[in-house]
């Protein structure tokens, strides 16, 4: 058994096998002697699943016979000779196959001569399995890898990971946001745990602690066992009661929305007992597609987001687009600091060809459903707003507060927005000049810094002031352990995943 730390980034435990995925330049296996034999062993078993599947298909019989070779002794035998001369795992494999290709190619009978491509198909899969391939990615695995990405998150999901592990990243990524969107527990800032695990290695993710614990003996299992049951039991409780309201025991009343990214999430919190939308992160919905959505298709989802939680209010946030989520098909030249960049309301200033479309339909659809209103992202002047309103009419324009620059002036953020939501995500990282997605500086994104907190009671205690409504949407507000701070210093609602509403309501209702 071996513990290693890195930093949570997203709650929950997982048990499960390792898949490791190498990204770059892909060397061959580089295990030795026992290792290799394990290896090879549990790649056998992914390529026979592989090949159960083929063999149903049309071209059947060759599958078939490529498993009868997968399961010869004497080809097997050959690989383990040579790992018992102190070959590695790739040049076992490579050069038994080459072995065995020369020795059919050089028989008479044409029959078995063909099997020399059989023999090439099979080894070249066992390698590819070897060495990670993102295809060969298995059913419910620990997925880890140097970086993981948000795209990384949605496209994998086909696979049911149970955790993912990242050598770098950071708490507040976006890749680590979608982990928690989705219920899957994340460790980041696992420095060198790629090289360290071994694909079929069994481990337990711990995504409340950061920890990744490999081999483990049967008393820690069963003590994960015994937090697996209690969080679930926690988790149980508090879906309960996920569609009462949320009044701590002194009888103060915070509203708890969800942060959304598309239809399915929009769903999902209903369900979870949102009572709104905090933020829809429209910039989400562009993650699959190859270009950006027509005013038509933006209607259509943010009236039907309306008008599931009509009259309970919906806060589409216009595209965030740059810093961690850059936007393949607008081909936008490289910056040397891209948070510091072209991102969100900057970019869609200058890009009035994206911003138009999907301001007039969130326009459009607050005739019908005056539930709906705007919220801005990456605001750091007045002006970005007075120009937003100057192009929005009646439609309610509420400002994310993610810069010092906007905390500072809230007075004036007020007097110019109908509505104030603290992105503390954005804000801690441009408070603290640390890179939220940053690969080295992980541990330095720290929202427990007093900073933070001075701002975020400044820009709390100015809304309350002057009667605005002001809430927080970053993920501190999903957090156990922020949360009664951040309700004793007057945030009005909380905006979190939806799977998190329960746990989140269930939170504030334990609170003097
Ligand atoms: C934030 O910055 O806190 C926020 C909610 O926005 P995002 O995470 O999408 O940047
Ligand atoms: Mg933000």
């Amino acid at each position: 058994m071996r513990k290693l730390k890195g930093l949570p980034a997203s709650p929950g435990y997982a048990i499960g096998e390792a898949f490791i995925l190498k990204s770059g330049v892909v060397h061959l296996p580089q295990e030795k002697g026992d290792k290799a034999r394990q290896q090879i062993q549990w790649a056998k078993r992914r390529l026979k699943e592989e090949l159960e599947k083929e063999k149903e298909g049309e071209e059947g019989e060759i599958f078939f016979a490529h498993m009868l070779l997968l399961e010869d002794p004497e080809i097997w035998e050959r690989v383990d000779a040579k790992l018992s001369e102190g070959a590695t795992l790739g040049e076992a494999l490579e050069s038994t196959k080459q072995e065995l290709v020369d020795l059919f190619n050089s028989l008479e009978d044409e029959r078995f001569r063909s099997r020399a491509d059989d023999i090439k198909d099979i080894f070249n899969r066992l390698l590819e399995i070897l060495m990670g391939r993102d295809r060969d990615i298995p059913q419910g695995a620990i997925i880890v890898g140097e970086e993981i990405l948000p795209s990384h998150i949605v496209s994998y999901e086909k696979w049911r990971p149970r955790a993912y592990i990242s050598e770098g990243g950071s708490t507040f990524a976006h890749s680590s946001i979608i982990a928690r969107a989705k219920g899957i527990p994340m460790v980041i800032a696992c420095k060198g745990i790629t090289n360290i695990l071994r694909n079929g290695e069994r481990l337990i993710v711990d995504g409340v602690r950061g920890d990744v614990i490999v081999n483990p003996s049967e008393k820690v299992l069963a003590l994960y066992e015994e937090r697996m049951r209690l969080a679930k039991e926690e988790e149980e409780e508090a879906f309960s009661k996920r569609h009462l309201q949320a009044i701590t025991r002194s009888g103060l009343r915070v509203k708890v929305f969800a942060n959304v990214g598309n239809l399915e999430e929009v769903e999902e919190a209903r369900e979870m007992g949102a009572e709104g939308i905090g933020i829809f992160r429209t910039e989400f919905l562009l993650l699959e597609e190859d270009k950006a959505l027509n005013k038509e298709e933006h209607l259509r989802i943010y009236e039907e987001t309306a008008k599931i939680f009509y009259p309970l209010p919906v806060h589409i946030r216009l595209y965030d687009i740059g810093a961690d989520k850059p936007i393949p098909f607008l081909d936008l030249p490289p910056e040397p600091n891209p948070a510091l960049g072209l991102r969100g309301i900057r970019l869609l200033l200058e890009k009035r060809e994206i911003l138009l479309p999907q301001l007039m339909a969130v326009k459009e659809a607050h005739k019908k459903y005056p539930n709906i209103s705007l919220i801005l992202p990456m605001v750091s002047f007045p002006w970005e707003v007075e120009e937003i309103r100057r192009l929005a009419g009646d439609l309610p324009v509420g400002v994310m507060i993610e810069t010092p620059a906007s905390a500072l002036i809230v007075s004036k953020m007020t007097q110019i927005a109908d509505f104030l939501s603290i992105g503390t995500n954005d804000l801690l990282q441009y408070t603290l000049a640390v890179d939220r997605a940053g690969k080295d500086v992980g541990k330095l994104y720290d929202p427990s810094h007093p900073a933070l907190w001075k701002l975020i009671g400044m820009v709390l205690r100015g809304a309350n002031r002057k009667g605005k409504e002001a809430g927080i949407c970053g993920e501190i507000a999903g957090e156990r352990e922020f949360i009664p701070r951040l309700v004793n210093m007057g945030a009005r609602h909380l905006s979190v995943s939806p799977r998190f509403i329960p746990l989140v309501k269930h939170l504030i209702r334990s609170l003097p």
